[in-house]
């Protein structure tokens, strides 16, 4: 019996990407990394039994969990019962904020930074429903959080301060050792999701630490939580000892191979893809200051893999239709929150105006990206920017600016 997949929509662009098609869209997700995908098709041909029974296919799944926790331990430089298996950065984040603090007195209050992604800001918001204080810390025009700022809104009752390594958005890079310094009395965990091209963080001074295996080229639905020893959590799922009683629920070996596999070949060719990644984005960057008028870039020296930008009189909606029409995968910031025609909540936090927080648009390079891919987007940009330009000044009302500036 084959598996029937639904018959192709009547639509414009191909059904699935051709060979032509650029992706420019790896800090939504990047495609599984071939040296991933060989590792799991062997998995698969295992036959495996569930990871806490006792029998020998239980005993086999068994050891491949732990001996993906003790490389995943070893490259972050932990101890192997410091890593928690999750379904993915999402929950890592959840449980950080919401199990530390839930553990807290009511009134304890929970920091974080004004551009931390929709899992750390929306379990925040969830708190303050629950008798916990919310604290949020401003960035600058860069995206960066400033020291001085975030020790200046710790409290005698803050217990956690929740800062991410690399900001999705916008590729931001906070001043980790120097957030750390001012930390104090509390706990510091780390979204540090975007940071596997730039480096993951030293867990020195930090308490939590979340990653996810499909930013790296491994699996989506794969994730863990670093928690130093000795700190607790109240764990978001109940019902199984897995995980040291910290997250119940079948452990899914598959999912914990694809994230140690992905960590370990990120971390073996960080150095080269590092170098490719800073050349290829300064040849994006270079190339639309020169043949793009009122293009701004958002951050000046953030992680190579993303570049954002705003183009004056621009929505991101426009753009990005005409693009994917070309083939040409970008996205307007965070995949999460990109249905919505809300502006940038990021982008809004750094000074910009909501039109212009409207107009984000996110390329993100990766492990594949060609130069081949960035010409073609090069070749491509300047004239869709150009017709969105035109149509959005000649659906202007009469009388009033046609392209003036955004905001
Ligand atoms: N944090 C950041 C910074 C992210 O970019 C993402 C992915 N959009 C997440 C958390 C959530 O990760 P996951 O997709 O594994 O749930």
């Amino acid at each position: 019996m084959g598996l029937t997949y639904p018959a192709p929509r009547k639509a414009k662009r191909p059904e699935t990407p051709n060979a032509q098609a650029v992706y420019l869209d790896f800090a939504a997700t990047a495609p599984m990394r071939p040296q991933v995908r060989e590792g799991l098709l062997r998995l698969l041909e295992e036959p495996l039994g569930n990871a806490s029974s006792l029998h020998q296919h239980g005993h086999r799944a068994r050891m491949i969990l732990e001996q993906a926790r003790e490389d995943i331990a070893s490259l972050l430089k932990a101890e192997v019962e410091e890593i928690i298996f999750t379904s993915g950065a999402t929950e890592a984040n959840n449980l950080a904020v919401l199990g530390w603090m839930r553990q807290q007195p009511k009134g304890s209050r929970v920091l974080i930074s004004a551009v931390e992604h929709p899992s750390v800001w929306e379990a925040a918001e969830a708190l303050t429903f629950e008798g916990y204080g919310v604290d949020v810390v401003p960035v600058d025009r860069q995206g960066r959080v400033q020291s001085d700022l975030l020790a200046s809104l710790i409290q005698p009752q803050t217990s956690l301060i929740s800062v991410m390594a690399v900001n999705n958005e916008v590729g931001a890079l906070q001043p980790l050792e120097e957030l750390k310094a001012h930390k104090r009395h509390c706990k510091l965990h780390v979204d540090a999701v975007q940071s596997g091209w730039v480096g993951w963080p030293e867990l020195t001074g930090v308490d939590m630490l979340s990653l996810s295996a499909h930013k790296l080229g491994g699996p989506v639905g794969s994730g863990c939580l670093y928690l130093r020893q000795g700190l607790k959590l109240a764990p978001l799922l109940l019902g199984g000892s897995q995980e040291d009683h910290r997250r119940a629920g079948t452990s899914h070996v598959f999912a914990a191979l694809g994230l140690a596999l992905a960590m370990q070949i990120s971390a073996q060719r960080r150095a080269q893809e590092h170098l490719q990644l800073v050349e290829q984005q300064q040849r994006l960057r270079q190339g639309i200051l020169a043949r793009i008028p009122r293009a701004q870039a958002l951050v000046a020296e953030g992680s190579p893999h993303i570049s954002s930008w705003v183009f004056e009189g621009v929505l991101a909606e426009p753009l990005l239709v005409l693009l994917d029409l070309e083939g040409i995968s970008a996205s307007s910031g965070s995949a999460c929150s990109s249905h919505s025609l809300e502006p940038s909540r990021v982008v809004s936090a750094m000074g910009y105006s909501p039109a212009q927080a409207r107009g984000l648009i996110r390329f993100s390079l990766g492990y594949a990206t060609t130069s081949q891919e960035i010409e073609q987007l090069l070749a491509t940009l300047p004239g869709l920017v150009e017709r969105v330009r035109q149509r959005s000044a000649s659906s202007a009302p009469p009388g009033k600016a046609k392209v003036g500036p955004v905001d």
